[in-house]
């Protein structure tokens, strides 16, 4: 059960004065007193109040309140707990920067064991902690990233023992630990040139698991945890791409004392492909077509990972020219739609002529006044007569 806010205990402002808390607390008092009230929970809520009037009254406890809610005040602690012993710690704006803190109930643990050294995660050892999140790379063609697929994918992760249901004790083999009662933790007053203060520690009896075993499970030896190798059917949407992550909740290593799992990533990697080069959501094409075609011009058919496109070449293409098809890259994974294909033509010199073949394209260069009996006149002419060598 998640404690109520003091002050709406007290019913009284944030800001209340001292004087004001205490009436408001002398007259909730009266009201609920057990000897006055005899309604069943009368009790309960007497004793709340008067928790309430404990920290807020106090003004050291109550500014702890105000900065850390309940996790920052024990009304129950002796001496008055933190911050009322002798020399005490101040404000907690000197330990610096919490940011990276889970602000849970034993923030007394983390600051006092990163302030005396001790390490930061051994103060979560007590409680629930989530499992492990598992990375799992996948590589995938282009083709399953462009219509999205069903994969199956085989991990060997840590699991709860299914013998035991990762108690790690046989049936009956387990028992409340004896020295912390089965809270995990053990409280300690220790008085330390700061001042006095309350430690709270893992228990070392049960590790913070707050039960012993006894009679162990023979599965797992105890751990309540075993390696297995597991199948798991993974969703591939449409449009992935190399570092695309796949998240799947649940399907990581298992929480301890009651955690929940950690998460399985699914990191995708798309293997190359032969025909497209991809940028994003578009691809990139690379279409060979004969000098014939570039010159005079053609439709060409363009493969696209869903059938086949059009293109039309205007007459005097360049080699190196891109033509874009828009809507035919790949699906886009947020948003409507598909990005393009671009096509790059590239411009084929036949390797092979008939000797018609070569007549014929002699005659064409007379044609366009070119002199073919001397192959060099041209490129290394024109720079000679450019540099005047
Ligand atoms: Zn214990
Ligand atoms: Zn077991």
């Amino acid at each position: 059960m998640s404690k109520r806010d003091y002050y709406e205990v007290l019913g009284v402002g944030r800001d209340a004065t001292e004087e004001e808390i205490k009436k408001a607390y002398r007259k909730l008092a009266r009201q609920y007193h057990p000897d006055v009230n005899k309604s069943p929970d009368a009790a309960e809520k007497f004793k709340e109040i008067n928790e309430a009037y404990q920290v807020l009254s106090d003004p050291q406890k109550r500014a702890m309140y105000d900065k850390f809610g309940h996790a920052g005040v024990d009304p129950n602690a002796a001496q008055g707990g933190f911050g009322g012993g002798t020399g005490g710690f101040g404000d907690f704006g000197d330990f610096g920067d919490f940011g990276g803190f889970d602000f849970g109930k034993d923030i007394f643990g983390n600051i006092f064991e990163n302030f005396f050294g001790g390490g930061f995660s051994e103060s979560r050892k007590s409680g629930p902690v989530r499992g492990a999140d598992i990375r799992f790379d996948l590589e995938i063609t282009l083709e399953d990233a462009f219509f999205g697929a069903e994969k199956e994918i085989e991990l060997y992760r840590i699991e709860a023992c299914s013998k035991c249901g990762g108690t790690g004790a046989k049936p009956g083999g387990s028992k409340t630990c004896p020295v912390c009662g089965g809270r995990g933790q053990v409280r300690q007053v220790q008085n330390t040139p700061f001042g006095r203060y309350i430690s709270i520690t893992t228990c070392t009896r049960c590790g913070g698991n707050g039960i012993v075993i006894e009679d162990p499970c023979p599965e797992c030896h105890g751990t309540g945890k075993v390696r297995a190798s597991r199948k798991i059917k993974v969703k591939i949407p449409p449009g992935v791409d190399t570092g695309s992550k796949l998240r799947l909740a649940g399907e990581g290593e298992p929480g301890t004392r009651g955690g929940p799992a950690g998460d399985l990533y699914v990191v995708i990697h798309v293997k190359p492909h032969k025909l497209f080069v991809r940028q994003g959501d578009d691809l990139i094409y690379e279409a060979p077509i004969s000098f014939v075609q570039a010159a005079l011009g053609a439709e060409i058919e363009i493969p696209t990972l869903d059938g086949r496109a059009r293109l039309k070449i205007p007459e005097g293409t360049q080699p190196g020219t891109r033509f874009r098809i828009k809507g035919k890259g790949m699906p886009r994974l947020r948003g409507y739609g598909r990005g393009d294909l671009h096509v790059r033509v590239d411009v084929v010199v036949p390797k092979k002529l008939t000797e018609k073949q070569k007549e014929l394209l002699r005659k064409f260069a007379e044609l366009s006044g070119e002199d073919v009996k001397q192959p060099h006149k041209g490129l290394f002419d024109k720079m000679r007569d450019a540099f005047g060598v």
